[in-house]
């Protein structure tokens, strides 16, 4: 059975076009049920009707012609409910409607099952009999796996299948949906630009040279041209961005010095293999070793690697990539969108990027944050091949891609466009300095530091000191752990450059989605796993170190405060001070002057959440982990796409386990903050403030705008919304009543325009 599934899913899978995925699936399943008739009906969008798209067993000539209402006849009974019917007696239900032109009137028993993706229904798969007899268990289960197996494939083929089918018969599709990810929020319009890549590795046939001196002199060439275009690359992107958002070029550049890569392609020309082939080899094996390893930073890592392995390839070929022409306002598309392709499209017009793999986090949607530009990852179903030069709307906001867009639905993005444009003029006039609310209580916003993100003075004014600084990044960017004197460095330039204002540094975080390239963390389960503080409390010598550096940079500034991250118990707390008064005490011993950092708790598993009580009595701050919480509490992996939609910060269950978290603190009149992506999203800033919360650390991007939210609202109201969301049964009631909250107070350009539109439509 399972071989069967397996080989039918393998030909749907490579099928062309949606007609040949459809033939496939009702003829192997006739034959493999032994029935009279399978048939598939799809949902005719534009008709709002079934229409039988392929069938074995009935009259050929029906297909694409015989249809049935949504809730017609017992294919529109299977479709609208979504639930499966077996018949002996088809002809006699009340629901059978007849269609002629099928000739199924010789048919007497009925099974159908729906075909569901992702909720949705898109069409009913029905098999027939002559005989008058009820399908088996058996057979029922078999048509559900079937259904559920072929569901996707039906998904991906039926967007692609419907651009194919309008372009043969001349029509011009107009609003075609793919779903990806959201990314980077914000709207743009304008033309696909399909960037395929440079060159392909694989494709490299092997071949041996008996002069390697030349080969080697070739290759040495092909480096320093792509050297050469990083360096022109990084030079007009740093026109638009930040000095440490283009640092990434000089990690590409390094890279390509790296013995790693060079020597290694070098070596193998010395031993009889041509350039080309000598480099397929050492960049895929290198690719592989990186796309091997759990982390998502570092699986970034091997897509650089490629890109970068491509483009010395194509010098090697002498394939110009110069020749790219590039629309006035380009949307740009690619498998993988890479920070080098966005950097050469991004003085002419880039105004969007669409990358079918890749996520939120990686490098080139922070690019494009950077940049200011909306950006939808993981669109998995885009067909590449038809989409270049299409005309686009791009919705960051909802993850969302509008193909060939009506003027009708233009219009509606386009309000969308201006309204994101006043808002960040609006932005742009928020006052400097410190945030407070409009009866003014201050609230600290604090800065989420990381590799990423230089701040401009007036964002430098709206903060009061660094809220997290992610000191993992030190060590994911090297092939060792560093030692003490290299993080010393990094640490003190960190706290001098905020100081006096403190800078909150968290010992290393590794595990979960984090790994180090050098030090493998392979499990099952590596959320639930081997993570945080319990990682460095079973290494203290890479604890000790870690703290002996912090120390030590901080003997001049005097502003840091160390956090621990995924605390459980109280004996981690108690264990993890202990080893800190150890290095107090050594460092001293030393003759170094060193203060006791205050020492923080963050609090991001259910069990700190209830142990925060206790906790808050020995800790000298507590800072909420919501992204793990939100993970946590809600069982959903933050990592995960297919559950994306249930991670929300905004589930009562997360803000009843924010209001005991903060009450504990506010008890033991210790600082509490909040430090996951939450306290960067206005709506949910209000509301965190309500709950008691006085730090909120975001990335530099939500400064602005949460500043402004706060401004706008008396401390009592945020406690009034604080107090509404903890009674609410859901998020999404949660998310209406601040939202109309923000809605009243002219403060709509804020609100998240899905829901703003709802409003809208309420009102209407
Ligand atoms: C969090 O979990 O909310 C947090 C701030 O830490 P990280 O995202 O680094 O796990
Ligand atoms: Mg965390």
């Amino acid at each position: 059975m399972l071989e069967i599934l397996r080989r039918l899913v393998q030909a749907v899978t490579d099928a062309a076009t949606l007609d040949e995925a459809l033939t496939i699936i009702v003829t192997r399943i006739k034959d493999t049920m032994q029935t009279g008739v399978c048939s598939v009906y799809l949902l005719d969008e534009s008709t709002d009707r079934w229409l039988l798209m392929a069938t074995d067993g009935l009259n050929p000539d029906s297909v694409r012609l015989a249809s049935l209402a949504r809730t017609e006849g017992l294919v529109g009974t299977v479709g609208s409910r979504g639930e499966l019917v077996n018949l002996d007696d088809a002809p006699n239900h009340p629901a059978f409607r007849f269609l002629r032109e099928t000739g199924e009137e010789i048919f007497q028993s009925f099974l159908g099952v729906p075909i569901v993706h992702q909720r949705e229904i898109l069409g009913v798969l029905v098999v027939q009999q002559t005989t008058q007899r009820k399908f088996s268990d058996e057979e029922e289960a078999l048509l559900v796996t079937v259904a559920a197996q072929i569901s996707a494939l039906i998904a991906h083929a039926k967007v692609s299948g419907r651009l194919h089918l309008s372009q043969t018969t001349g029509e011009k599709p107009t609003d075609v949906h793919f779903k990806g990810v959201a990314g980077i929020g914000g709207v743009a319009t304008g033309t696909a630009f399909v960037r395929q890549p440079p060159a392909i590795l694989r494709r490299v046939k092997d071949a041996k040279t008996d002069q390697p001196e030349l080969e080697l002199g070739e290759f040495h060439i092909a480096l320093s041209e792509v050297k050469a275009e990083l360096r022109q690359i990084s030079d007009s992107l740093s026109e638009h961005l930040a000095r440490k958002e283009t640092a990434l070029f000089d990690t590409y550049l390094r890279m390509l010095e790296d013995h790693t890569l060079s020597g290694e392609v070098c070596q193998r020309i010395r031993s009889g293999e041509t350039a080309t082939t000598a480099l397929k080899y050492v960049v895929l094996d290198l690719v592989a070793r990186f796309e091997a390893m759990d982390d998502t930073y570092l699986k970034e890592r091997a897509t650089d690697l490629l890109d970068l392995g491509r483009r010395i390839l194509a010098k090697l070929l002498h394939e110009q990539s110069e020749a790219l022409e590039y629309p006035d306002d380009v949307i740009l598309i690619a498998e993988d969108v890479t920070p080098v392709m966005l950097g050469e499209v991004v003085t002419k017009s880039l105004k969007a990027i669409v990358s079918i793999k890749g996520s939120a986090n990686s490098h080139v949607a922070i690019l494009a944050r950077g940049l200011g530009i909306p950006a939808v990852m993981g669109a998995v179903d885009l067909p590449l091949s038809d989409i270049s030069g299409a005309y686009l709307i791009v919705d960051g906001w909802r993850g969302e891609l509008i193909v060939e867009p009506s003027e009708h639905v233009l219009a509606e993005y386009q309000r969308a466009i201006d309204d994101a444009a006043i808002l960040e003029m609006d932005l742009e006039q928020v006052e400097p300095g410190a945030a407070i609310t409009e009866d003014g209580a201050r609230v600290h916003l604090m800065l989420n530091a990381g590799p990423f993100g230089d701040l401009s003075d007036r964002q430098r004014s709206f903060i009061d000191g660094v809220g997290l600084y992610r000191t993992e990044f030190i060590f994911l960017a090297r092939s060792r752990f560093p030692t003490e004197d290299e993080q010393e460095s990094e640490y003190r330039a960190e706290l001098e450059t905020y100081a006096p204002m403190p800078v909150v540094m968290r010992t290393l975080d590794i595990g979960g989605d984090k790994s180090l390239p050098y030090f493998s963390i392979e499990e099952e389960n590596p959320f639930l796993g081997w993570r945080g503080i319990r990682v460095t409390l079973d290494h203290p010598e890479i604890f000790l170190t870690q703290i002996r550096a912090m120390l030590r940079a901080n003997s001049g500034s005097g502003n840091l405060r160390i956090l621990l991250p995924m605390i459980t118990t109280l004996e981690e707390l108690r264990a993890s001070r202990v080893l800190i008064e150890r290095v107090v005490l050594e460092l001293r011993a030393e003759g170094i002057s060193v203060t006791k950092p205050e020492v923080g708790v963050m609090i991001e598993v259910p069990s700190a959440v209830y142990l925060a009580p206790e906790l808050a009595t020995e800790a000298d701050f507590l800072s909420v982990g919501s992204n793990d919480l939100t993970q946590y509490l809600l069982a959903v992996d933050r990592t995960n796409a297919r559950v994306a939609d249930i991670f929300d910060g905004f589930h009562p269950a997360v803000l009843r386990a924010l209001k005991i978290t903060s009450t504990a603190g506010v008890n033991a009149n210790i600082p509490v903050a909040l430090c996951g992506e939450m306290a960067g999203d206005p709506l949910a800033a209000v509301l965190l403030v309500g709950l008691g919360f006085n730090e909120l650390s975001m990335s530099s991007a939500a400064l602005a705008s949460v500043k402004r939210a706060l401004g706008a609202f008396h401390l009592r109201e945020c406690r009034q919304l604080a107090t509404k969301a903890l009674a609410s049964e859901s998020g999404k009631n949660v998310l209406r009543i601040v939202g109309h909250a923000f809605m009243e107070k002219q403060l709509h350009l804020l609100v998240p325009p899905n829901l703003r539109e709802s409003f809208v439509m309420e009102v209407s």
